[in-house]
């Protein structure tokens, strides 16, 4: 099996697996409870919150655990938006967030907010002056992705930042595809609240945060007991905390070597998918881009027939996102960068780790074209393009 769907989930990091299983078997007792069973967990818990605070260039006291991306995104958006309701109800956002971000807008919309969603370019960037003309004096909020999921490209949240703190505008940030993978800091990148997700890191799934910078006045998410400095209720999922932290450890320890062995080998990929087969185009920024991502359109081929076909011989990549794998409606990453239907179907996400081989990568880029030219082969409209030409 070849694994090419590392902005879907990652592997597990076994030492990862290790950190947590005492809290599973030995240290199981709750965080809140007094006795010694208890601080174990207390104790392994505010450990993590030093490390990930540190990892982004934050007060542990300003980091907040979730279930993961989906609850931090929602936990932002919808606090947010009811804490400032004395100001207004206009949220700016993007066109090519995650549909954590996008579906929680529509909620808000349902229930009398403003959402404008831009534009993004060609390569999906999200232009600042836009953005700059977008705000309005009820603007409450604007939320803008660090690294898009899909395409892989990296937006100018520093430049975006600064214009948010000179307007007095809550910024939030989704970084679950950039935590781990480029260097972060929450003073550089001004931003007051950023959410991240432990699986996307070789974490644990179910465990992520919210970065709630202090003094930002936004409502607790959950409510019952006393965790989380009462902002987010529940006994803490200390083993997946744990695992969080210990995931973050790994990738900060190792983050140049990690990205410079992604970006040779997605390079590599890229130039043998263009300079062997045709009709194809790169989508995302060629530079401003993750290190282990590469996304295609192939003409006259359906993604999903290309995911399949690439799947039974035991290569993992994805068509659109995953999330919205099921649906027939192309992705509205590719849509907003302005692929036509036909480009936007015959897409194909291969997002790389650490893990993967030159190998792999050769066996991936042999079976994709010839899956490709099989695929083409049946398809009528590429002979009627063919005769045409
Ligand atoms: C995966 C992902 C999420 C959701 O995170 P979960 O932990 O799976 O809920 C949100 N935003 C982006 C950009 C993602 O890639």
């Amino acid at each position: 099996m070849i694994y090419l769907d590392n902005a879907a989930t990652t592997r597990t990091a076994p030492e990862v697996v290790e950190a947590m299983l005492p809290f599973y078997t030995e240290h199981y007792g709750n965080p809140s409870a007094i006795y010694s069973l208890g601080s174990a967990g207390k104790k392994a818990v505010n450990e993590a919150r030093r490390t990930i605070a540190a990892a982004i260039g934050a007060k542990q006291e300003e980091i907040y655990f979730t279930s993961g991306g989906t609850e931090a995104d929602n936990w932002a958006l919808k606090a947010a938006a009811e804490s400032c309701l004395a100001k207004g109800r206009h949220i700016i956002t993007t066109k090519i967030e995650h549909h954590a971000i996008l579906h929680t807008c529509q909620y808000l919309e349902e229930r009398g907010y403003e959402v404008t969603c831009l534009d993004v370019d060609r390569e999906g960037l999200v232009d600042v002056e836009r953005l700059k003309a977008a705000i309005r004096p009820d603007t409450i909020l604007i939320s803008v992705m660090l690294a898009n999921n899909e395409i892989g490209t990296i937006e100018p949240i520093e430049e975006i930042g600064a214009v948010a703190r000179e307007k007095g505008i809550l910024f939030h940030t989704d970084a679950v595809q950039a935590l781990g993978q480029i260097p972060l800091d929450v003073e550089a990148l001004k931003v007051d609240m950023l959410s991240a997700s432990a699986h996307k890191l070789n974490g644990p799934k179910g465990v992520g945060m919210l970065y709630i910078r202090s003094g930002t006045k936004i409502g607790s998410f959950l409510h019952g007991g006393a965790q989380e400095r009462k902002r987010r209720a529940g006994t803490e999922n200390v083993p997946g905390i744990v695992g969080f932290a210990a995931a973050v450890r790994r990738a900060m320890e190792r983050m140049e070597e990690k990205a410079e062995k992604e970006r040779a080998l997605r390079d590599y990929l890229i130039k043998r998918i263009q300079e062997e087969i045709p009709y194809c185009r790169l989508n995302g920024h060629r530079e401003k881009r993750l290190p282990g991502n590469v996304n295609f359109s192939f003409r006259f081929v359906e993604g999903e027939a290309l995911v399949l076909t690439l799947g039974l011989k035991g290569i993992c990549a994805s068509s659109g996102s995953a999330c919205t794998s099921g649906e027939t409606d192309p992705s509205h990453v590719l849509r907003a960068i302005g692929l036509e239907d036909e480009e936007a179907e015959g897409s194909l996400r291969m997002t790389l780790s650490e893990e993967n081989t030159r190998e792999e990568i050769d066996l991936a880029a042999d079976c994709l074209r010839e899956t490709v030219g099989k695929l083409r082969k049946m398809n009528y409209r590429y002979e009627a393009f063919l005769k045409e030409r």
